[in-house]
């Protein structure tokens, strides 16, 4: 088996001489590509929200690269040409599934076909999944929203990385304990710090439906208003009802998004206003996308901890203004 290997090794080596013309370059086409001991695993994800989880995985023993940035919607997003290359070179592909990325959903199962792609979503336990509000017979994918929730994905990375890169596998377990203890920390400062919101206000009303799970863990009402046209009757009297629900449990505020424009917002609050309610933009939530890389809120735990202080403060509860370690705005 050995001899055989290396003399058939060694023709290609060979080949690739002639072919391309010096040793330097003949060496670089043989240590490229998965699998060799020196190589550096390469791992390419779609939103951040994954990415930070994968980084925080492999440490420095892999590459990370994120497709999504900032402000970046995933329902709509279509892969560029770059974006293709990335994914071709990839050793390893992980993505949220449930739809979410719904432009790349084709090509990702194309891809899967190739080479260890993952669905960071659809790992996460059945039962616990919420339906699609969009899609019937779908589950919804946001389900980062609920820490306790996108922390049982965690296990399924670690055991995908180590079967592509054994040599690391210790290293993968030890740095997602620390990072499991990270959303366990995030979870509790969210359970504690949102059931100081008086329970009459705990509604998120917020421009898309990426807040269910949230509402779902953390026992808020949540309602999005993305697609209610002004200009039908039901989208008329869908945003007259929001106002009813607005005034009535006098909620003293509504979200906007960083991924999602949306002119229904402020329907909204001229509707309550003329009913002598006031209600104030609580503030803008991420919602599929996270903050700038580099920030506090362009981390995970940074992302919810906005979300989580955000809200809190806006409805009437008790949140510190920089949030669960006092690193939010840090960058402002
Ligand atoms: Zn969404």
């Amino acid at each position: 088996m050995m001899p055989a290997a290396n003399l058939a090794l060694g023709s290609v080596d060979r080949r690739l001489l002639i072919a391309a013309g010096t040793a330097a370059a003949a060496l670089a086409v043989l240590t490229a590509g998965p699998a060799g001991a020196q190589d550096r695993l390469s791992i390419v994800t779609t939103i951040a929200q994954i990415g930070d989880l994968t980084s925080a995985i492999v440490g420095d023993a892999a590459d990370v690269t994120i497709l999504m940035g900032e402000g970046v919607d995933p329902h709509s997003y279509q892969h560029t040409r770059t974006d293709m290359v990335l994914l071709n070179q990839a050793d390893v592909v992980i993505y949220n599934g449930l739809y979410l990325e719904a432009q790349m959903e084709d090509l990702l199962h194309h891809l899967g076909e190739r080479k260890p792609v993952l669905a960071y979503a659809e790992t996460l336990p059945e039962d616990r999944l919420l339906p699609s509000v969009d899609y019937e017979g779908r589950a919804d994918p946001h389900a980062w929203m609920n820490a306790r929730l996108w922390a049982e994905g965690v296990d399924d990375v670690v055991a995908l990385l180590s079967e592509v890169d054994p040599d690391n596998a210790a290293l993968y377990a030890a740095n997602a304990e620390a990072y499991l203890a990270e959303l366990d920390a995030i979870a509790d400062y969210a359970e504690a710090t949102l059931a100081t919101v008086p329970q009459e206000a705990r509604v998120v009303i917020s421009a898309h439906d990426a807040f269910n799970y949230f509402g779902d863990a953390y026992g808020f009402e949540v309602l999005g208003i993305q697609g209610l046209s002004t200009e039908s009757e039901a989208g008329l009297q869908q945003i007259e009802s929001m106002i009813d629900l607005l005034v009535e449990r006098e909620v003293g505020a509504v979200f906007v998004e960083t991924s999602v424009a949306d002119r229904n917002v402020q329907a909204l609050i001229e509707g309550a206003a003329a009913r002598g309610h006031r209600v104030a933009i609580g503030g803008e939530l991420f919602s599929d996308a996270m903050g700038s890389a580099g920030t506090y809120e362009g981390t995970y735990v940074g992302m919810l901890d906005h979300n989580v202080t955000t809200i809190t403060r806006a409805l009437g509860g008790d949140a510190p203004a920089g949030g669960f370690q006092g690193l939010l705005g840090a960058a402002s």
